[in-house]
Parts: structure tokens; sequence; C-alpha cells
């Protein structure tokens, strides 16, 4: 579903990712971990088209997005969670869905050239949209509940279901449990869990949590350096002395 190859992103001196190639398989969840510092989040900028790598390639269901804006990356498939902003807070729910395609796409229906008639159905479509989402997650009972009040787990799974708007191929999330207590922590792992088993939603995940690493994802892939160092399942992970070795040599 997503493949990298030789990606290379330099700050300044520093190669944030170095040469680095990976993939996540179709129908997968893909554990993304290393330490602080080794270029997940880079490497993740560069998959959702934040800026563009200096080097390498990034293909996203065989079709080859290098370089590609976020906003065109969205409407192809590739989606990441946002923390729900500000402005945000004091709509609703489902509004909180209803803005995703002109916020996140950058498009706004109602100035387009397009009939009236047009932008009716396609209010429509994307209301029935939020609304099969709000079901996928099972948030129908807070629909018209104000982001703002929501709990700190239900916020999470409004983010989730803003990336799911738009029936992505695959959706990254970097650190959705930072902050999140585990029992929310757990729910919200139970839910990726379901999406991907019963919907085949492909994730691609950057935790910290190990025990969540460790329940949601097969392969595991350990980025050190702004490369792969290893990938396979927790278990094979945990035993590799060469992670080890990243983890507390760093
Ligand atoms: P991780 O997410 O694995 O902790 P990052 O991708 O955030 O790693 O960072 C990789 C390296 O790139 C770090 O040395 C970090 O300081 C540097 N870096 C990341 N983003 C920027 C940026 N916008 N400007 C300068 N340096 C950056
Ligand atoms: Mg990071």
């Amino acid at each position: 579903m997503i493949r990298v190859d030789n990606i290379t992103k330099r700050f300044g001196g520093i190669r944030a990712v170095d040469d680095c190639s990976l993939h996540v398989t179709k129908g997968s969840i893909t554990g993304l971990i290393g330490p602080n510092g080794a270029g997940k989040s880079t490497l993740f900028n560069i998959i959702a088209g934040t800026f563009p790598p200096d080097g390498g390639s990034v293909q996203l269901d065989g079709v080859d997005v290098t370089g590609w804006p976020a906003h065109r990356l969205f409407r192809a498939g590739l989606a990441r969670t946002f923390q729900i902003a500000h402005e945000f807070a004091r709509m609703t729910v489902l509004e909180n869905l209803l803005a995703v395609p002109a916020g996140q796409a950058g498009e706004n229906l109602l100035t387009a050239w397009t009939g009236w008639a047009r932008v009716r159905r396609e209010e429509a479509a994307i209301r029935q949209r939020a609304e099969a989402v709000l079901g996928e997650l099972r948030l129908e009972h807070v629909a018209h509940e104000l982001a703002g009040n929501l709990s700190g787990g239900q916020k999470k799974l409004v983010e989730l279901a803003r990336t799911m708007m738009w029936q992505p191929k695959v959706v990254l999330l970097d650190e959705i449990g930072a902050g999140v207590n585990r029992t929310l922590l757990s729910e919200i792992a139970g839910e990726i869990e379901r999406l991907n088993r019963d919907h085949g939603y492909t994730f691609f995940v950057i935790e910290h949590d190990m025990d969540l690493i460790a329940r949601l994802c097969h392969p595991v892939i350990v980025m050190a350096e702004g490369r792969v160092l290893t990938q396979g399942s927790m278990a094979e992970i945990r035993r590799n002395e060469a992670v080890i070795e990243a983890y507390l040599g760093g």
C-alpha cells in the first residue's frame, strides 16, 4: 500500500532520514518504532506530503506520489490524524466530520462553480459518509455533542473518524496514545483492530507504548539513525541485539 524507496531528508547538517526503504502491506497494521530522533516523524511527514524528500520515492498503492502536497495525497487515500483544532471544539462531532472535506482538501464546495443541485447532492453524500463513519467508530450517541466536551479518548476517536471521511487506503497514526490513559488507550487500540479486521483499513502506526505496539502491529519496523534497523514480529524484535543496542546505547 505504501512503498518508500531510498528516502533521504536533511535538516541543515542532520540526516533525519537517511536512504530509508520500507513498505506497508495492504490490510496490515504496521508499527514504526525507534529511539527519539530516529526519523520516524520526519518519514511520516514525507509520506503525508508535509514536505518533500531530498531524495528517493514514495508510492501509494502503486502510484508514484513523491512530493505530492498533503491535500492531494489525502484525496488519493492517504490520511493522517490531526489534533482537533481549537475552533472545532465548539462544533459538534457531526459538524467536525462534515468540515473535513472543505478543510482538508483545501476546497470550498459552496464557492466552487457548480450548480446548487450538485452541491446539494454532494452535501447529502458527505452527510451520509459522516453518519457511516460515526457508526463504524460507534460514536453515533455523541454525534450532537460539542467536540470540546468529549473525554480525551472520545476526542481521539473523533480525530480518527476525521481521517476516515474520505475512505482512506491507509491511515497514519503518530503517537495517538500520547497523553491518553491506559484504559482509553486500550479502547482506542480495540477500535483500530476492529476497523482493520471488519472494514479492511490499513494502518501505519508510530507509538512509544511497546505493549500497544505488541498487541496491534504486525509487522513492526524499527528505525534508528534515519534507517530501518530491522523488522518482524514484536517477539522477534525484543530478542534482537541490534535493537537492544539502539535503544540502550543511543
Ligand atoms: P522521531 O520522530 O523518530 O523522534 P524526528 O523525525 O522527529 O524523529 O527527528 C529526526 C531528526 O531530525 C532529529 O535529529 C530532529 O532533531 C531532526 N528534525 C526533525 N524535524 C526537524 C525540523 N523541522 N527542523 C530541523 N530538524 C528537525
Ligand atoms: Mg516523532
